[in-house]
């Protein structure tokens, strides 16, 4: 049985409480340090008796040591650097809206889906990430900031749904109301676009949000940028898709990165706009991010606006991305890179 006591459930504690010869009610009283209370330490948990905090020595806490935080001085948003217990780099997201805060969080050290413009693959996935450590990335941001977290995104580094099981325990740990008891609405996957995954997360229907990384409108030219569409056609994606929407009705989410002169004529929007027609779903666009590691430059801001333009003919709700934390650069996984590069 595992000692990540912090990936447990409240039936698992009991289980666990009962194993150590302790009351059942001992199970409640942890849970709600670890995920209340965001207690690092049994020392923290002052109501446990000595005996059974001795005994928890085995089942020790997992933590995310902080290694650099960078503030935004434009928008207030912050770029944290985190160390596992490996020694693995990970990094989290914390943005400010007028609604409320979201964490943008990883879920695997490094990623194996090798798409071209992103620098959280250059150098492979090293291992995916424990629920404990999805959720140790906002518990120490909400100890640190003081702040309530209102929204979780999964679109740091990793695949989310390249770690299925762990993912899905890391949503129902965050949604329990005994817990951080945040509603799956406010929770947003972000996948690349495994389709079987795709459809075995259907059948859960769950409400959170799905995001898929779409960025092409033809099998070609996504083939050029994401090794996983010689896996998946975009047909079988959208297919895929909207099995989702029947199963949760919950609208999907497009994501788009604009990359000039790939993905970004007029063609291409109404492709896309063919391919979209008729699916309950919102596009986002995102001039992309230049990476160091790559040649890709971002669409022009007009080229955007007519993009969207295009789209919204054809009665596509489209949004341009909010570009947050951009003197802090930057894009996805920049930031764990380049501590790997002076770490070297
Ligand atoms: N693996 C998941 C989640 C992580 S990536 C996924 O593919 O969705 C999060 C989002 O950032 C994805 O849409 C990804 O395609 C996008 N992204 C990665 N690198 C980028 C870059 N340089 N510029 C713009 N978007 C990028």
């Amino acid at each position: 049985m595992t000692t990540d006591i912090k990936s447990m459930t409240r039936e698992e504690l009991v289980l666990l409480m009962e194993e150590l010869g302790e009351k059942p009610f001992r199970a409640g009283q942890i849970f709600s340090w670890i995920h209340q209370h965001l207690a690092e330490d049994y020392s923290e948990m002052t109501n446990l008796p000595k005996g059974l905090r001795e005994k928890l020595a085995d089942y020790p806490l997992v933590k995310t040591e902080l290694v650099t935080v960078q503030r935004s001085a434009k928008d207030g948003t912050e770029k944290y650097l985190f160390r596992l217990d490996d020694g693995n780099l990970i990094e989290s997201v914390l943005m400010r809206y007028h609604h409320g805060s979201s964490v943008c969080i990883s879920s695997q050290a490094g990623c194996r889906m090798g798409c071209r413009f992103c620098a959280s693959t250059i150098g492979g996935l090293s291992r995916s990430l424990l629920p404990s450590e999805m959720l140790s990335q906002i518990y120490h941001i909400q100890r640190e900031t003081g702040e309530r977290i209102s929204n979780i995104v999964v679109m740091g580094t990793g695949e989310p749904l390249d770690n299925y099981e762990n993912l899905l325990r890391f949503i129902e740990l965050a949604t329990c109301p005994e817990g951080l008891g945040i509603s799956a609405r406010s929770i947003t996957v972000s996948t690349c676009g495994l389709v079987p995954e795709i459809r075995r997360l259907a059948e859960e229907k769950l409400q959170i949000t799905l995001a898929i990384s779409l960025h092409a409108p033809t099998d070609e030219i996504r083939k050029t940028l994401m090794p996983v569409a010689n896996r998946y056609s975009i047909d079988e994606l959208l297919s895929a898709c909207r099995e989702y929407f029947r199963a949760t009705g919950r609208r999907i989410t497009f994501e788009y990165s604009m990359i000039s002169g790939v993905n970004d004529t007029p063609e291409c929007a109404e492709i896309l706009a063919g391919k979209l027609k008729g699916m309950a779903c919102h596009v986002n666009l995102i001039p992309v991010n230049p990476v160091r590691e790559r040649s890709f430059r971002r669409t022009s801001r007009t080229k955007v606006l007519e993009f969207k333009n295009k789209l919204e003919k054809y009665g596509i709700n489209v949004t341009i991305r909010r570009e947050m934390g951009t003197d802090i650069d930057g894009a996805c996984g920049q930031l764990r890179r380049s501590m790997t590069d002076t770490q070297a």
